[in-house]
């Protein structure tokens, strides 16, 4: 752990080598998955390396000093920080060039330029560069390709795949792994979302390594869909057309955006793989940290025997594809629709076999 930085001591140790060795680069590309602290991280790098007591401590900011104090105020007038502003879906060129009233005299890559006020140098850091408009990303090229002396500039994306090419062929990337599970649940617990370890345990589970997905599903609204449907995930219950329009109308409280319901629906899934990950873990013998609904569902399908393993590899892998649709933007109805009743094939197979077992 790094300054409550937890899980990325490779990153911090990429950082101490390149102060000692005084490499440090004037550009670099943040990459990995959403919550995982590249923000974080990024704010503790750009404090340390804007400490007036840097000079005995490389990357460990004191804490104390005026400009350690400053830059976790959000005061500190050597760090520029933008982001994409509320309600937008793309990060405008004003943020980096000034308003039309003040072209090359506001923003981002005027500040980066001017003497610093404290310091030496001088620091931005571009939340969501995933949405970069061409124009915006044109605008930082100057700034890229002939970087003011001692500046630092971090841009902060998730993945590659969503980056300019002009962006990518100049700066330094630094990948963000997710964080492990067991991170995960210590943070929940830490941060006050649960007291309850065996649903720390869960949530960080589903959480594919990022704390801000496992506070999302913390959700008391969620729980509760969570424990509902659990109750009709069993091998007896399961009906896919009552349900389907079930979770079609959960899905659709989530909110108008589409992002929201996206995530409701992400959510379902994660429900589903989730449960069904723990029933062939323990088919195979291994025991999780478990929750009252989830040991009922789990123990139901076990008892259906051996083919408790082969239905939980079928749910896993057509649920997984339901997961790469809906990244694909699929239609939410029908994306539902389609997958429970692929379920009811698959989970109508385990009947066939109770029932050839039982004549
Ligand atoms: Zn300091």
């Amino acid at each position: 752990m790094w300054h409550g930085i937890h899980g990325h001591d490779h990153v911090v140790e990429r950082f101490r080598q390149n102060l000692a060795h005084g490499r440090l680069a004037s550009s670099y590309l943040f990459l990995g998955p959403a919550g995982v602290g590249k923000h974080t991280f990024a704010r503790k790098l750009a404090q340390a390396l804007l400490c007036q007591n840097a000079a005995t401590q490389p990357l460990d900011p004191c804490g104390i000093c005026e400009s350690c104090l400053l830059v976790e105020s959000n005061n500190h007038p050597d760090l520029d920080l933008i982001g994409l502003p509320a309600g937008k879906l793309r990060l405008p060129v004003e943020l980096f060039v000034g308003d039309r009233d003040h072209r090359h005299q506001q923003g981002l890559c005027h500040n980066i330029a001017l003497r610093p006020r404290i310091g030496n140098r001088r620091i931005a850091l571009v939340d969501d560069a995933d949405h970069l408009t061409n124009e915006s990303a044109n605008c930082l090229l100057k700034t890229l390709e002939e970087p003011p002396q001692g500046t630092v500039l971090i841009l902060i994306g998730t993945s590659r795949s969503r980056q300019l090419p002009t962006i990518l062929s100049r700066v330094q990337i630094v990948q963000f792994e997710p964080l492990p599970t067991d991170v995960v649940s210590q943070l929940l617990c830490d941060l006050e979302i649960t007291s309850d370890p065996a649903r720390a345990s869960m949530l960080a589970r589903r959480s594919a390594g990022s704390l801000h997905s496992a506070i999302e599903l913390a959700d008391p609204e969620l729980w509760a869909l969570e424990e509902r449907l659990l109750t009709q995930l069993l091998p007896t219950e399961f009906n896919s057309v009552p349900l389907a329009a079930e979770l079609n109308a959960l899905v659709n409280q989530a909110g108008k955006e589409a992002n929201l319901r996206r995530q409701r629906l992400r959510a379902i899934l994660g429900i589903v793989n989730d449960l069904f990950r723990s029933v062939l873990r323990a088919s195979c013998g291994v025991s999780d940290d478990r929750s009252g609904p989830q040991t009922a569902a789990i123990e139901a399908w076990l008892q259906i025997g051996s083919a408790a393993e082969s239905t939980a590899l079928a749910v896993l892998d057509r649920s997984l594809e339901a997961e790469s649709q809906l990244d694909r933007n699929a239609n939410q109805a029908t994306l539902l629709e389609c997958w429970l009743d692929d379920l009811a094939e698959i989970f109508s197979q385990v009947s066939n076999i109770k029932s050839r077992v039982s004549t």
